[in-house]
């Protein structure tokens, strides 16, 4: 099996999220619904064959959520299967498994427990992930064999005590000995994920460079072998769950990195960061998704046989409608991180949009979904008897960490407004000089007059699912129209206004899902040879979906324009300064 690239290029291929900034539906890059080659079928078969089997015999989820501690033999198992190579090349000692495959079976490990997903994700998504992508050949000749192998476990060292989210805020530094034979390395790292196990560690540092005669700091990538000299551990964090993941801080203290180990250039340390974590947020959106519908499975059952007034709980439309949303959630959060894999698998595409709205759609439905099962088991969904409470501690993390979910949506909006904003900047010049510039106003004026009467179609979208379509055409047209009025009322503002960036980003994800799901039905009533009823449960979960979906995005979009900002702000601000939340309900 092949390892393609992973590596995204914008310029040479906008993404789709890109693209309905500007109206534009780029129905290639999700359709047709990828259908996995007959080598992915078969691995896939193959890998999650083993898994299970292991796993029903060996991994209790339970156990490891009350001893704070995998077992031996968990660990020693998922690296006999293979799994700690899942992703890594074959020609060094990995599965190379395709993306697809990969998140699919990161998916698996997702059901069966969510701390074991963080031990395989931290190893394989982050941990080494950089050595795969930016390694030489030597780097990868020494160290991914035995990665593949699980004879080394690897962690990811990016945030740091006073830089989480600001991640170029760090202040973790390597400067280059006088003989230029290493680093010399300083500083903290916190919360990594696998610390306990791990023995190689990708680092990111400021290296001091001189530009243009003046000193400035580049943040760099290294690998850093946990036993090194000068490399100190913390006690494991108290965690309130996946308490088997080891999760602790580092330091490091005049630790001598060879110069081989320095991972990319100088200065691409953030690019790497972001390359790894891009591709990263899939596997988790893939675990999120089927630990929803692991969490619901339990729910299910508990619904059918409980009763009350005479009947199943399961029977009430309260209870109905928690099932009937999570699965029309958690069938579109499947078609994205399945369409967006094969993005991935693609090479050449850039994805990095699409990975974020994957995650933060499905961490958040994995922790709503969480907080129903309790609520569908009721009391015994409080005690600790029952896994519903584990549920809601475990899967509360996936919002936080890999790009908290805020900094996701940020990222979604403000990448997302580089091109029509760009394409406003042209036009503000060129309005300044009119004469020269005819051709270009003419040409927006055009655009602009174009865009607000053409609308986008969908023309690959079965004529059954038109209607969707159509909407969901209609809310994109909307979107694209609401951007250019945002963008020209409030120019280089907008960088500070997250109650829009906010909304930008749930209607992209929302329209981003909707037509992943859209391009799984229509495959569905392909294969269904149109036939309605045999297709049923995918056209039923698709129209839910984008009912509910372009609902939201309608919402949001039209709040560009008609919305509470200002009081939102004022209350919010006001409760910051006086530290309280609104005012005090007098009695006496
Ligand atoms: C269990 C666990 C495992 C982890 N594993 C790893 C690991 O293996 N490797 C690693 O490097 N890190 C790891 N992390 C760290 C994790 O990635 C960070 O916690 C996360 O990036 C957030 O940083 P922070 O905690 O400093 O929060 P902060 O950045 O301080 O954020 C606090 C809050 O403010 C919000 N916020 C911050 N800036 C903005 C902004 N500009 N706009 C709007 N909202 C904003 C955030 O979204 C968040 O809600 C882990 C964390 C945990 C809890």
């Amino acid at each position: 099996m092949s390892q393609t690239s992973h590596l995204a290029d914008p310029d040479r291929n906008p993404s789709f999220t890109k693209a309905i900034f500007s109206g534009e539906i780029r129905e290639d890059l999700v359709f047709p619904f990828p259908a996995p080659s007959a080598a992915d079928r078969e691995a896939a078969a193959a890998v999650l064959d083993s898994l299970r089997g292991w796993a029903t015999e060996t991994v209790d989820a339970r156990k490891h959520d009350h001893d704070g501690r995998f077992t031996d033999e968990t660990r020693a198992g998922m690296a006999e299967l293979g799994l700690m190579g899942l992703n890594i090349p074959e020609e060094y000692g990995g599965f190379g498994a395709s993306a697809v495959v990969f998140n699919r079976v990161m998916g698996e490990i997702g059901c069966i427990d969510a701390a074991l997903t963080v031990y395989f994700g931290a190893h394989q998504s982050i941990g080494c992930k950089g050595i795969t992508l930016f390694g030489t050949e030597a780097q990868k000749q020494k160290y991914l064999p035995k990665c593949a192998s699980g004879e080394l476990i690897a962690a990811f060292c990016l945030t740091e005590a006073g830089s989480g989210s600001d991640a170029q805020a760090m202040r973790s530094t390597a400067v280059p000995s006088a003989d230029g034979t290493h680093y010399v390395l300083n500083g903290s790292k916190i919360w990594i994920s696998n610390a306990g196990f791990a023995s190689l560690l990708t680092v990111f540092a400021k290296v001091p460079v001189e530009v243009d005669g003046k000193a400035k700091q580049r943040v760099t990538a290294f690998i850093v072998d946990a036993h090194a000299p000068g490399v100190s551990m913390g006690q494991p964090e108290q965690k309130m769950g996946i308490k088997a993941s080891d999760t602790r801080t580092f330091t490091f203290e005049n630790v001598k990195v060879p110069v081989d180990d320095r991972l990319g250039e100088v200065g691409s340390g953030f690019k790497i960061a972001l390359e790894i974590l891009n591709s990263g947020r899939l596997g988790l959106a893939a675990a999120s998704t089927r630990g929803t519908r692991e969490m619901m499975r339990h729910a299910l059952e508990y619904a059918k046989q409980r009763e009350q007034f005479g009947r199943p709980i399961g029977t009430f439309e309260m209870i109905q409608r928690k099932f009937a949303s999570a699965a029309a959630d958690c069938y579109a959060s499947d078609a994205a991180w399945m369409v967006t894999s094969a993005m991935v698998d693609r090479g050449g595409v850039d994805f990095s949009l699409e990975t974020a709205s994957c995650k933060i759609f499905a961490s958040e439905l994995a922790n709503r979904t969480a907080n129903e099962t309790m609520q569908i088991a009721g009391g015994i969904g409080y005690s600790k008897e029952y896994p519903y409470e584990q549920f809601v501690r475990d899967s509360r993390i996936n919002m936080i960490f890999e790009g908290t979910n805020e900094i996701l949506r940020a990222l979604i909006a403000l990448s997302a407004l580089q091109q029509p904003g760009e394409r406003l900047k042209q036009i503000g010049k060129a309005f300044k000089d009119p004469l020269r510039s005819i051709g270009a106003i003419s040409g927006y004026i055009a655009g602009r007059a174009k865009r607000q009467l053409v609308k986008p179609e969908f023309t690959k979208v079965h004529p059954a699912l038109k209607e969707e379509a159509d909407q969901l055409a209609e809310v994109i047209h909307d979107l694209a129209l609401g951007v250019e009025s945002l963008l020209m009322s409030e120019g280089k503002r907008i960088i500070e206004k997250q109650f829009h960036q906010e909304r930008l980003s749930n209607a992209a994800t929302d329209i981003y899902l909707s037509v992943c799901a859209l391009a799984r039905a229509t495959a569905a009533l392909d294969a269904a040879g149109g036939d309605e009823a045999k297709a049923a449960p995918d056209l039923d979960c698709t129209r839910l979906f984008v009912a509910a979906a372009a609902r939201r995005a309608r919402r949001a979009v039209r709040a560009l324009s008609r919305n509470q900002d200002a009081r939102q702000k004022a209350v919010a601000e006001r409760a910051m300064e006086n530290a309280q939340l609104c005012p005090e309900l007098e009695i006496g």
